[in-house]
């Protein structure tokens, strides 16, 4: 069950405590990235360990519904601990340390796991991008109201619309429909002219094709608009209807919940404490996974959101690689080289104007929920820093991975710098740090 006021999970989630503080290959991140390059690794005599920062494993498309890991990520992780590596959950790397450590957090406590080779796979997050009314409650990121209710909450009855951009507004639309939500329209802000164009792309990758039909048989029976986005919500305390655009007319639709989905940032935070280069807002690795830092390698959506198929497939390339053994990472580069291209393909076709988006936000809309910093105090201000300085903006509790990318949609403003700890520590926490040798 989740309790959405104390943002927990009630249901006891599996997680083990932590054995070794020394692996050949470390892998951060539990996602099908990492669990594919852990696997991939592992085929070759290594000495594995996975960390993941949630307490199940599976990343995000393959979350754990409730207790219970999902059919994949199982398998999955059955087979890597039968293999010998280690798993270990509710573990989330806080720091790099000098001499080939990181620094990690886990169970109320600090301490560095030493590693020979580093393999980064900590994905993506949804990017939110600010509307007059975002912040009421009913409001949620696309992936994020799937998330809850993978964790129990329960949306049967609920008058659900599901809005922005993407690919993933159907997944989402077609698992919340699945769950007894009464999912009344899906607004995709591209237009149908593009829309067909990229269907007709995705016949040359195989099995897209398939997936696409199975997608539209689950969201038979919803309303599916093109050309159309969410200009605001309203409600007394809580959502009771948007207002959305639709060919530049207005119409308002009454509804319980809104998920707003428009696209996925890359969690650049950990590469960045490595020191690793960057490159168009992801981690610039070469072929083979390998990162500008020596012995660092990454995989995933941190290098390029393009779904589910690419990460897994850069997850083994890393794996091998990071192995040592090139020879069988070849193998998979023309099939990576497909996805790409097809993910690409995808990424323009759902691209959107920044100026379209900041067309809804008046000066009361709120950039930074976590400290109630309105627009309005920081539209003539000159960057992320003076925000900071002069409103608190992005130091709160998410430090800013919520309106850090939205400031780059409104303002333009890069994205700021990273500084250890990435999560704020407890006294507590780094009094419980443990050494190597203990
Ligand atoms: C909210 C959301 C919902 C999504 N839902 C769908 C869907 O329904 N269908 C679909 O096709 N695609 C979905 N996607 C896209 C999907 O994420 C990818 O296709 C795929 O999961 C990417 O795999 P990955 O391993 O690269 O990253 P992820 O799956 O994101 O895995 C990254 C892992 O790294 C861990 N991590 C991050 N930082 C740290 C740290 N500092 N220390 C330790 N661990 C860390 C995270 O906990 C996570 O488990 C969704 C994306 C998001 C953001």
């Amino acid at each position: 069950m989740y309790d959405l006021a104390s943002n927990r999970s009630q249901t006891a989630w599996r997680s083990k405590p932590v054995a070794k503080k020394k692996t050949e290959i470390l892998v951060i991140g539990g996602g099908p990235a990492g669990l594919a390059a852990a696997e991939a690794a592992s085929s070759h005599g290594k000495q594995v360990t996975v960390i993941d920062e949630n307490p199940a494993f599976g990343g995000q498309i393959w979350r754990a519904e409730k207790s219970e890991l999902s059919e994949k990520a199982k398998n999955l992780v059955e087979a890597l601990e039968k293999n010998g590596v280690e798993m270990i959950a509710s573990c989330t790397c806080v720091a790099s340390l000098p001499d080939k450590r990181i620094l990690a957090l886990s169970n109320g406590k600090t301490f560095p796991i030493r590693y020979d080779k580093v393999i980064i796979a900590t994905g993506a997050r949804e990017q939110f991008v600010p509307f007059p009314g975002w912040t009421l409650p009913g409001v949620f990121g696309a992936g994020g109201l799937q998330a809850l209710v993978k964790g129990g909450y329960d949306i049967s009855g609920k008058r659900i619309v599901v809005a922005g951009t993407g690919p993933l507004l159907l997944a989402v639309a077609a698992y919340l429909k699945k769950k007894g939500g009464n999912v009344i329209l899906i607004a995709e802000r591209t237009d149908l002219l593009s829309l067909i164009g990229f269907g007709l792309s995705a016949l040359r990758v195989p099995g897209k094709w398939r997936e696409a039909l199975e997608l539209r048989k689950e969201i038979r029976g919803i309303s599916y608009m093109t050309s159309s986005s969410v200009l605001w919500a309203d409600g007394n305390g809580k959502l009771s209807r948007v207002t959305i655009t639709n060919d530049n007319e207005e119409s308002e639709i009454e509804c319980d919940l809104l998920a707003i989905g428009w696209h996925l940032v890359p969690n650049l935070e950990v590469p960045t404490l490595f020191g690793c280069d960057l490159l168009a807002c992801a981690v610039n690795a070469d072929e083979y996974m390998r990162t500008s830092v020596e012995d660092v390698l990454s995989a995933g959506e941190i290098n390029f959101v393009g779904g589910l198929e690419l990460s897994l497939i850069e997850g083994k390339i890393a794996g091998h690689s990071a192995a040592e053994n090139l020879e069988a990472a070849r193998g998979l580069l023309a099939k990576r080289s497909r996805l790409l291209t097809f993910a690409s393909s995808m990424l323009n076709t759902f691209l959107t104007d920044p100026e379209e988006l900041r067309k809804a936000v008046t000066n009361d809309t709120i950039v930074c929920r976590c400290e109630d910093v309105p627009y309005g105090r920081v539209k003539d201000l000159k960057g992320f820093n003076e925000a900071k300085l002069e409103t608190r903006l992005g130091m709160g509790q998410c430090q800013g991975r919520v309106c850090g990318s939205a400031c780059e949609v409104l303002f333009g403003w890069e994205a700021n710098s990273v500084r250890p700890p990435l999560v704020p520590l407890k006294i507590s926490e780094l009094a419980n740090f443990e050494t190597e040798n203990k």
